[in-house]
């Protein structure tokens, strides 16, 4: 599996209570109206990038509010509600694919384990501090490895009474059949561009339009873009492929190198990206429709698209996908950078 996202390469920093974004509140209001009849097991589905994890948060402070009122949201004044703002809630546990080493820091890793999942167990075991329920939001909950998937049926199935589990997932195929069938499925809601834009106007971002083509209209993902080393580098690899003639692979490939050494793997995804968001954008611009992720470079496309030939450009296209999907542990990112350059130069003649 691709574990390689831009995620990774801009800097990325969530908050653990944020409270609803403008775009979730209709669907909140929808979910929450059935809170007396919650799933034990929910399974929250969505792109990544629009804000499904805040939204699972909002929903499990919710079900944890002390002094609900009829509609099911919470009251944002009671002891549970500043509990999970404050992100000390001791009913609420967030599970994510994260390594604590000795000294209690956390950092990102791969897989949710096995040993996450007991841990998880071992907590749904005991009492509710504050008697009103426990929440357990798992996310990405496709990252969990087969093992720790395992683990999890049987609580899944029946977990202790007033415990509710939110797992959220980016792509749900990718859960073992066994997990997605305990769980009632819910999709998790997508703004339209006019909400994203004014959203990432507020959050600071000057030129939302830009940014949220890139990310394919997922706010939160435009706004982990919307960052100046990121689109600096960004504007680099992308002016290089406007010219073909002049493109130099190797020059190019080599700032791979130049990035520090744990970015690379993650410099090499985002250029496998920035590669096929662009094939893509020329066949579009080929059959006469618009560059969808670079609309910044929309007259640069233009020209490129009536030389290249489009089955050559669909069989580089399907390369680049993947290599993206086998991205995991490549020995040299320059090498890869270098040799998908090439192949990218010869679709020009
Ligand atoms: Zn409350």
């Amino acid at each position: 599996m691709s574990d390689v996202t831009t995620e990774d390469y801009s800097t990325a920093s969530a908050p653990v209570w944020v409270g609803l974004l403008p775009w979730q509140h209709d669907a909140a209001r929808a979910a929450l109206r059935h809170r007396a009849r919650w799933p034990h097991a929910l399974l929250l589905t969505g792109r990544e990038g629009i804000g499904k994890r805040t939204f699972a948060l909002e929903l499990a402070r919710s079900l944890l509010c002390e002094d609900g009122a009829g509609d099911g949201f919470a009251c944002g004044v009671c002891a549970s509600c500043r509990y999970v703002q404050a992100g000390q809630h001791p009913d609420l546990r967030v599970v994510e694919p994260v390594e604590v080493d000795d000294d209690n820091v956390a950092t990102p890793s791969l897989w949710i384990t096995i040993a996450h999942v007991r841990a998880l167990i071992d907590w749904a075991q005991l009492t509710s501090h504050r008697h009103v329920a426990k929440v357990a939001v798992i996310a990405p909950a496709e990252r969990m490895n087969v093992a720790a998937a395992n683990a999890l049926l049987k609580t899944l199935e029946e977990p202790p009474p007033g415990t509710y589990l939110i797992l959220v997932a980016h792509q749900p195929g990718r859960l073992p059949a066994t997990v997605r069938s305990r769980c009632q499925w819910l999709a998790a809601p997508v703004p339209d561009e006019a909400v994203a834009r004014e959203w990432l106007v507020g959050q600071g971002v000057d030129q939302p339009a830009n940014v949220l083509a890139q990310a394919q209209g997922a706010p939160l993902a435009a706004l982990r873009l919307a960052n100046a080393d990121y689109q600096a580098e960004r504007t680099a690899w992308l002016d290089a492929l406007a010219s073909p003639p002049t493109l130099d692979p190797i020059d190019l490939a080599a700032r791979i190198d130049r990035a520090p050494r744990d970015l690379r793997k993650a410099l090499l995804g985002a250029a496998i990206d920035w590669l096929a968001a662009w094939c893509a954008d020329l066949a579009s611009t080929q059959a006469g429709g618009a560059a969808f992720q670079n609309r910044d470079y929309a007259a640069a496309l233009r020209p490129l698209a009536t030389v290249v030939a489009p089955l050559p450009l669909f069989r580089y296209h399907r390369v680049l996908l993947q290599e993206r999907a086998q991205i995991a542990h490549p020995l040299q990112p320059r090498l890869v950078a270098e040799a998908l350059l090439f192949q990218y130069q010869k679709l020009f003649g």
